[in-house]
């Protein structure tokens, strides 16, 4: 149960006053849903005002705040010509204030002939003259607000304004409790960090960073606290030892030989498998290092001795993907596999709910629903889980009481991470690489174009499927809404049927999961030659006859989103090309981004540099925040904290525990149990008997 000193902060923001169904959407957008998200949502940068007594020409460039007199009001009679307000300071220097469109009308009413106000803009030359074009700030003499002189600048979406949004926050940091310090006082001391309400109060008032380290630091060490709880938790539990006799795998027909990567973690994973305490481990592998065969030799293990395995897949294109593909590795065998998604219903599902209870379905493939609540199994001791960025799903199915014992967990993830991330994530958790790619792969080579030279473009794709190959189209992000991701994608799809017919099919996420189903079949038949997509495609689609990869603006995507794509060719024999192609005015960050991609195909070397070039305070899209595995904490807060975070989630449990099972009794331990929720991390605490 969530403390109740906690509810002011997880109330929704829906029901804060003035909140009303138009903000609902960007709210939405910018994953704002509750007080404590908002408190959470940082300024990205700063506008900072000077106050000025006087105009002056050395101010330009500048923002000012000034006190003017209002002295002329000129233009604006038709709606094209600007109205244009001249207005004075103490010693008579003028300046232009600049109203386009329907603003002067406005602007005229806010600024009456002869009247002082409070203004603050940006100091412009305009000729010979001061201009200021829409001021930010025009307050009356006798109203209290005053521009502030340092004004936040918050991440937008579309349908929001960043003072709107800045009001709301204003709201929320009223609302805040004072918390039980959970950082121990001495660190807090040698820090100099404040407490966590004066913190966060801090943040949006000024650019603190010693408000922002504190907070980051919350983040960090609920995560490993956490994570801590949760290993206890698995090593004082019991699951089944799994001894698989191998007489299932000895029946595989391989094209191929085990890469020595392959067979040194499968050994690896046998070792777990043996114990009665469950598995926690994490396989790290590129992009088609052969991680499907990992899992499959995990299941059958389980299977050989007389237990269930289930596969988690992402998305459901994903499970039917592993579903065909193991089905095919598998026909001749004695094994019995199913697949179970949400959309299975009615007759199909009931059967296959049957199956798992009686026994007579080996292995099931699906997508989180084979975890739901009606999902009953006979024996399930094998748990593998496909491209998983983020450990709280992992964590709630560990402790959920599905399985008679726990399951043993294989976690599979072809996101590289950094060293320092993966102790943050994933310290609790032993690991196993995949560091070798299967034999005869050529690496794919990556060029870089400019936007301009998309006739070019759609002539090279001409030329590749004349070959009798395939190619991917991927199609821009952007960021103000989905809708118009979909718009670029079915605009782009339309203008390429032109050319190249029905070769060409459009996959978007907002399908629905047969459609989407169907053209991703059509595809991997080889019908469809040029898949146009939104990102649906990222994870792990497998279609080795592809060899060509378009990414259209390049340069808006995060690096391991390019890395994903850039993974889904190369799968073949042949050469294969990947073409980022990038937009016109791209930032110094963009740009560094791409050359990476052209230099390097090491997903290891590329997620560190991601994460030093996230870690410069670089804004990031809301787009990229899913496979964040934190909220607030910059990488370069990561790489500075996560050891320290470490230790003193360590010694908090075996200061006031010594380990035992009611662990977080003592004060501190109260304290630490709110940031859990706080972060929603409290999976751990379903561990603690006096939960
Ligand atoms: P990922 O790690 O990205 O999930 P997959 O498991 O999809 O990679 O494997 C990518 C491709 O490599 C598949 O076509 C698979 O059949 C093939 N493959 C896997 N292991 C080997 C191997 N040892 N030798 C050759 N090909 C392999
Ligand atoms: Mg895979």
């Amino acid at each position: 149960m969530r403390p109740d000193i906690l509810n002011p902060l997880f109330a929704e923001v829906r029901a804060m006053q003035g909140v009303g169904p138009k903000l609902a959407k960007p709210l939405e957008r910018l994953g704002l849903e509750r007080v404590k998200d908002l408190l959470y949502h940082f300024p990205a940068s700063w506008t900072y005002r000077k106050p000025a007594a006087l105009l002056d020409m050395d101010d330009v460039g500048q923002n000012i705040i000034i006190r003017l007199i209002i002295a002329e009001h000129r233009g604006g009679s038709s709606p094209r010509a600007p109205t244009r307000i001249f207005a004075s300071d103490a010693e008579g220097n003028y300046v232009t204030l600049t109203f386009f469109g329907r603003n002067g009308g406005w602007a005229r009413k806010q600024l009456p002939l002869g009247e002082e106000r409070i203004i603050s803009g940006k100091l412009e030359r305009y000729g010979d003259e001061l201009q200021i074009v829409h001021p930010d700030h025009i307050e009356r003499m006798d109203s209290g607000d005053r521009p502030g002189l340092a004004e936040p600048i918050y991440p937008l979406s579309d349908g929001i304004t960043s003072r709107r949004l800045g009001q709301l926050i204003g709201d929320a940091t009223t609302r805040m409790p004072a918390l039980p310090e959970w950082i121990e006082p001495s660190l807090l001391a040698a820090r100099g960090w404040s407490d966590w309400q004066t913190s966060l109060a801090a943040v949006h008032r000024q650019d603190s960073e010693m408000a922002r380290d504190r907070l980051a630091y919350d983040e960090l060490f609920s995560g490993q606290l956490a994570m801590r709880l949760v290993r206890r938790a698995m090593d004082r539990r019991v699951g089944a030892a799994v001894k698989g006799d191998g007489r299932l795998t000895g029946l595989l027909r391989l094209p191929f030989d085990l890469t020595g990567a392959q067979k040194r973690t499968i050994a690896e994973i046998e070792g777990d498998l043996a114990q009665s305490r469950p598995m926690l481990r994490l396989l790290q592998g590129d992009v088609g290092s052969g991680k499907t065969m990992v899992a499959l030799i995990t299941l059958l293990r389980a299977v050989e001795a007389g237990f269930q395995g289930a596969l988690l897949a992402p998305t459901e294109i994903l499970a039917r993907q592993h579903f065909s593909g193991l089905q095919r590795l598998l026909s001749g065998l004695p094994v019995n596999i199913a697949i179970l998604t949400g959309r299975d219903k009615g007759r199909a599902r009931e059967s296959t709910l049957m199956g798992l209870a009686d026994g007579s379905i080996d292995i099931l493939i699906g997508t989180h629903a084979i975890f739901q609540e009606a999902v009953q199994y006979k024996a399930l001791a094998v748990a593998v889980i496909d491209e998983q960025h983020r450990f709280g799903v992992s964590q709630r199915l560990m402790l959920s009481r599905k399985a008679k014992g726990v399951p043993h967990l294989l976690v599979m993830t072809a996101t590289p991470i950094p060293r320092t991330l993966a102790l943050a994530c994933y310290g609790e958790m032993d690991s196993s690489q995949l560091d070798e790619l299967p034999p005869g792969r050529t690496p794919v080579e990556t060029r870089v174009m400019s936007a301009e030279r998309l006739t070019e473009l759609i002539d090279a794709v001409g030329r590749h499927l004349a070959l009798g190959k395939q190619a991917f189209w991927v199609c821009p992000l952007v960021e103000e809404s989905e809708h118009s991701d979909l718009a670029a994608a079915q605009q782009r799809a339309e203008q390429l049927r032109l050319r190249f017919g029905d070769a060409v099919a459009l996959v978007h996420g907002r399908m629905k999961g047969a459609e989407k189903d169907a053209v991703m079949a059509g595809f991997i038949a080889g019908k469809t030659r040029l898949l146009v997509a939104t990102t649906v495609i990222e994870v792990g689609v497998d279609v080795p006859n592809a060899s060509l990869m378009i990414v259209e603006a390049a340069d808006r995507f995060g690096l391991a989103q390019l890395h994903q794509l850039r993974g889904r060719v190369g799968r073949g024999a042949e050469q294969s090309i990947c073409l980022l192609v990038r937009s016109a005015n791209i930032g110094e960050t963009a740009a560094a981004r791409l050359k990476l991609m052209r230099e390097t195909n090491d997903g290891f070397r590329i997620a560190e540099e991601d994460l030093k070039l996230r870690g410069s305070g670089e804004l990031l899209g809301t787009r990229q925040s899913g496979d964040r595995p934190f909220r607030i904490a910059t990488g370069e807060q990561v790489r500075r904290l996560i050891g320290m975070a470490s230790d003193d989630a360590r010694l908090l449990l075996e200061s006031e525990n010594g380990g035992d099972a009611d662990g977080l009794a003592g004060s501190r331990g109260q304290a630490a149990r709110i940031v859990l929720y706080l972060f929603e991390r409290d999976a751990g605490i379903a561990t603690l008997r006096s939960g």
